[in-house]
């Protein structure tokens, strides 16, 4: 307009070599680089300057507009963003088992309510999932299905979905979900949650679940448990080992209690996280859509409730010494009809599963122990930060590998599983034999160890720990 030395509020129209209008807009630059335009000013009126005025106006609240819509678009623009790349890490953390998983914000926050930062601050199991992905199947091989049902099984080569897949097939092989009618969309949507209320701990995590229910697993089938346990009971030892260290916050109870936690308020001291752990698996059951129990009528779901509540709260290592003894006073003149004598095996059981670890290959043993020791250390290092007592056998100044595991091995380890050999004579070779090797191996690696601190002039004695 300038140029042309008309008003600038002139509606000018451009048009290329052919005539043909040309639209202004910010692109033009680009789209029309080497071409000449013609400018076609439209005079429909001879503007006055009242007129001009009220064009300037218009203009202006033109681009104000304008302007707000592209803010507007550029928020849309991130919030789809955004949404895509969450929806993004949910596929890849869960392509294969895929449900959705709904827990009512009243719940949530109840779940959610505790002081302890540490203690819930992986609010993502929680968040009810955004949309249900497809359904992609998961078979698992004949060979991966043979090799689960023993105690020698790999269980670092597997994801989340395939864990989750394996954990399907026992629940289907063992005749849990037909026998007991069980949908299996609720088992699938069961499976899904527990996964979520794992904490992503260096030990204590979605992993230990998964080798703790395979073990399970492995001595149903090693024991032939089905033979002597009704399927009521088997259910009862599958689903406490799946949920025996739901929402683990990574520091164990003695740290609770000398941290004054909210759990060890909440549970006067009395095994604050089994208590925790059990407390949660069944607010997952209260949800309709990971109820696994809905078919059974108020009797039978109080039996499973009990069954389980009292395998969680035996895995509470305080009490190990008291629930072996008591085991060991029944296990020479055992009474498979004895309800109690029953109850005591399945506790024991559990135990065994719960630290059965070295049980397995070394390779696949091992790298818990570091996991094991770094959760340790984590808790150890916040103890001397927060100046509360801290145990030798989790200090990384006194502590080794080795030291860590023999004395375990030794004194907890295999003297529960000998006496679990008095009833099944099968696990010595399976189970008993592994436990003696890894201590041998253990015992020659601290040799080497001692000899290298002589030469260092390092003190030799360091604590013998119970990885308790
Ligand atoms: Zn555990």
């Amino acid at each position: 307009c300038t140029v042309l030395g008309i008003p600038r509020n002139t509606t000018l129209s451009l048009l290329d070599s052919t005539g043909a209008m040309v639209s202004i807009d910010p692109t033009i630059v680009k789209w029309y680089e080497f071409e000449l335009f013609c400018v076609v000013p439209s005079y429909t009126f001879l503007p006055t300057d009242k007129e001009e005025l009220f064009q300037n106006v218009l203009t202006q609240v033109a681009e104000q507009f304008s302007r707000a819509f592209k803010i507007n678009e550029l928020k849309t623009e991130v919030t789809n963003r955004v949404a895509m790349l969450e929806k993004r890490v949910e596929r890849e953390s869960h392509s294969t088992v895929s449900v959705c998983v709904f827990i009512s914000p009243q719940r949530r926050s109840s779940l959610l309510h505790h002081s302890d930062s540490n203690f819930l601050d992986d609010k993502k199991k929680l968040t009810p999932r955004r949309d249900v992905p497809s359904y992609p199947k998961y078979h698992l091989s004949q060979e991966t299905v043979e090799a689960l049902r023993h105690p020698t099984f790999d269980v670092w080569q597997w994801e989340t979905n395939e864990m989750l897949s394996c954990l399907e097939h026992m629940y289907n092989d063992l005749d849990l979900v037909k026998g007991f009618n069980m949908n299996p969309i609720t088992l699938k949507s069961w499976l899904l949650c527990i996964h979520d209320n794992y904490q992503v701990n260096p030990f204590h995590n979605f992993r230990h679940c998964f080798c703790v229910t395979q073990m399970m697993y492995s001595m149903i089938c090693l024991c032939s448990l089905q033979e002597i346990f009704t399927q009521v009971d088997i259910l009862i030892l599958m689903t406490a080992a799946v949920c025996h260290d739901l929402q683990h916050p990574g520091y164990n109870n003695t740290y609770q209690i000398n941290a004054r936690t909210e759990l060890a308020v909440r549970y006067n001291d009395i095994s604050p996280l089994e208590n925790h752990h059990c407390a949660v698996a069944f607010q997952i059951f209260s949800q309709p859509d990971c109820n696994i129990f809905s078919t059974f009528d108020a009797e039978a779901f109080k039996q499973i409730r009990q069954g389980i509540i009292t395998l969680i709260l035996a895995t509470d290592m305080a009490r190990h010494g008291e629930i072996l003894d008591s085991f060991k006073h029944k296990v020479d003149r055992f009474d498979f009809s004895d309800e109690e004598h029953v109850t005591c095996l399945k506790m024991v059981l559990i135990k065994c599963c719960d630290i059965s670890n070295e049980v397995r290959p070394m390779e696949v043993a091992e790298p818990w122990v570091d996991c094991l020791l770094e959760e340790y250390f984590m808790q150890s290092d916040r103890e001397k930060a927060e100046s509360l007592p801290v145990a030798p056998f989790m200090d990384r100044e006194k502590v080794t590998k080795p030291t860590a595991q023999i004395g375990f091995i030794k004194f907890v380890l295999i003297p529960m599983f000998e006496t679990v050999m008095k009833l099944f004579p099968q696990i010595d070779k399976v189970m008993i034999q592994p436990l003696r090797e890894s201590r041998d191996r253990y015992e020659e690696l601290k040799q080497i160890d001692d000899a290298m601190r002589e030469e260092e002039g390092k003190p030799t004695n360091l604590y013998q720990g119970m990885s308790t």
